[in-house]
């Protein structure tokens, strides 16, 4: 812990889980840097207080009712919340700014999606910084998207899926960052400005490190000419269990701890990503012929139309006979560093991804929208530590593709990558690793203010 350096940072994470844990592990990082800390966060995904007392929190309204938030069409949570948090926030900071019994604020560190927040950011003068908790090859994608409607490409059609992207190398079109919306214009709309915004905050936080992403981090630096930090993977210095929004299911690391070592496939898509009933009856029946140990997250409302597994057949637990665990939410970095797990079956959301990279675990890439596809192609044709499963949800596929990475060569190679890349993040954070060297530029940055 250094010494307090009698500034104070004000944070605003957006209220989804992969935004939300990476926000705080920074938070919690500049916290053992000097800085006071404060959270401003919306009703909705509140993260919890109790979890960091050392943190000043305030909740503003977001105007959402329950079932907005649980809303599947997530493009117009974003755009709702967008134009609704505009007062609160604004007064939120307002009365921050007017506080003088604390610290003064150095600055504001946003979430890249709430681009309203740069205009009252320079309303009150305050600098702005962005994270932005997506790879960086992903963010570029989002960058050109107007390019690549100019020139085609989107929205997505069917018959194109597997044209070569030139533009953007390797994508193909099918890996372009598109989302499921009623209202792709609103989509448009928002990472336009989004992309508008943050070239026009006062720098870039990323989550990732340089020696993964070399030539997309060039690449940002052409396009956003603010500095850009590379200061990640944030779960090394803090894991993401504090910030879960789920009460995580401990019960799997004893049945883990009684399965052979390297055996074990986790499966797990994430908060958001859902799939439908025949898709979910498909994975099951893929996992349970494929004879390989498993270990299944299946968070509530995973399956569209379902609490939770009553689409699974009765008796399909115990037809496995212990070969199986399912739990409602996992403490995903704990399994991930057990012996016993040797592969991850995931929708590539980019904390995973990083986890996944640090734990040395190869995976199954199963991408559901936006910056997920762009991180599977990334991880199965450039890192090469992961299969892409491709084409329809199939039990026969599945089981393939399992075999393929839990019991042949294949899967073998990749293991021995993704654990050469392990060893790689073991030494960002020695002092002279390069995450390490670019946290203290940012200290150093944000003083300046
Ligand atoms: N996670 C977890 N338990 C689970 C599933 C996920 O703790 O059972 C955590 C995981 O470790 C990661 C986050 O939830 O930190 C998911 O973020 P990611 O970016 O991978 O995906 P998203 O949820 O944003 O789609």
């Amino acid at each position: 812990m250094e010494q307090r350096k009698g500034r104070q940072i004000v944070f605003f994470p957006l209220p989804l889980q992969g935004h939300i844990t990476p926000m705080l592990q920074l938070a919690n990082i500049l916290y053992t840097k000097g800085f006071s800390i404060t959270i401003i966060h919306t009703h909705f995904n509140s993260p919890k207080p109790s979890n960091y007392p050392h943190f000043t929190f305030h909740s503003i309204p977001d105007a959402l009712s329950e079932s907005d938030g649980l809303n599947s069409d997530l493009v117009a949570v974003l755009y709702h919340l967008n134009t609704n948090l505009v007062k609160p926030f604004h007064d939120c900071l307002a009365r921050l700014l007017s506080e003088d019994h604390k610290d003064p604020i150095a600055c504001l560190i946003t979430d890249a999606m709430w681009q309203f927040t740069q205009a009252v950011a320079n309303k009150h003068n305050v600098p702005r910084i962005v994270l932005r908790t997506t790879s960086i090859c992903s963010f570029l994608a989002f960058a050109a998207l107007d390019l690549l409607r100019e020139r085609g490409y989107m929205p997505l059609k069917d018959s194109e899926l597997e044209t070569p992207v030139p533009e953007l190398p390797p994508l193909r079109v099918q890996d372009l960052p598109e989302i499921k919306t009623s209202d792709l214009e609103h989509f448009y709309g928002l990472l336009a400005n989004v992309i508008k915004e943050t070239k026009a905050s006062a720098g870039l936080i990323w989550n990732s490190y340089e020696e993964l992403e070399q030539d997309a981090l060039a690449t940002s630096r052409q396009v956003f000419r603010i500095p850009n930090f590379v200061i990640g993977p944030l779960n090394m210095y803090f894991p993401a269990a504090s910030s879960s929004l789920l009460s995580q299911d401990k019960s799997c690391m004893s049945w883990l701890d009684k399965q052979a070592p390297n055996s074990v496939l986790y499966v797990s898509f994430g908060s958001i990503a859902a799939v439908s009933e025949t898709e979910f009856l498909e994975i099951a029946w893929g996992l349970a012929n494929s004879n390989q140990p498993f270990l299944w997250v299946v968070r509530p409302g995973l399956v569209r139309g379902s609490e939770w597994l009553e689409p699974l057949p009765s008796g399909f637990m115990e037809m496995l006979g212990g070969r199986g665990h399912i739990v409602k939410w996992a403490p995903q970095q704990e399994v991930l560093t057990h012996p016993a797990t040797g592969g991850f079956w995931t929708h590539c959301g980019w904390n995973s991804t990083l986890e996944c990279l640090c734990e040395g675990v190869p995976m199954i890439c199963q991408p559901s929208f936006g910056d997920q596809r762009v991180n599977a192609r990334y991880i199965s044709h450039v890192w090469r530590v992961g299969l892409h499963l491709e084409y329809k949800l199939e039990r026969v596929e599945i089981g393939r593709a399992i075999k393929r990475l839990m019991a042949e060569k294949e899967g073998e190679e990749m293991r021995n990558r993704i654990r050469v890349l392990r060893e790689k993040t073991n030494s960002l954070l020695n002092q002279t690793g390069s995450s390490s060297q670019s946290l203290e530029k940012l200290v150093t940055y944000i003083l300046s203010f």
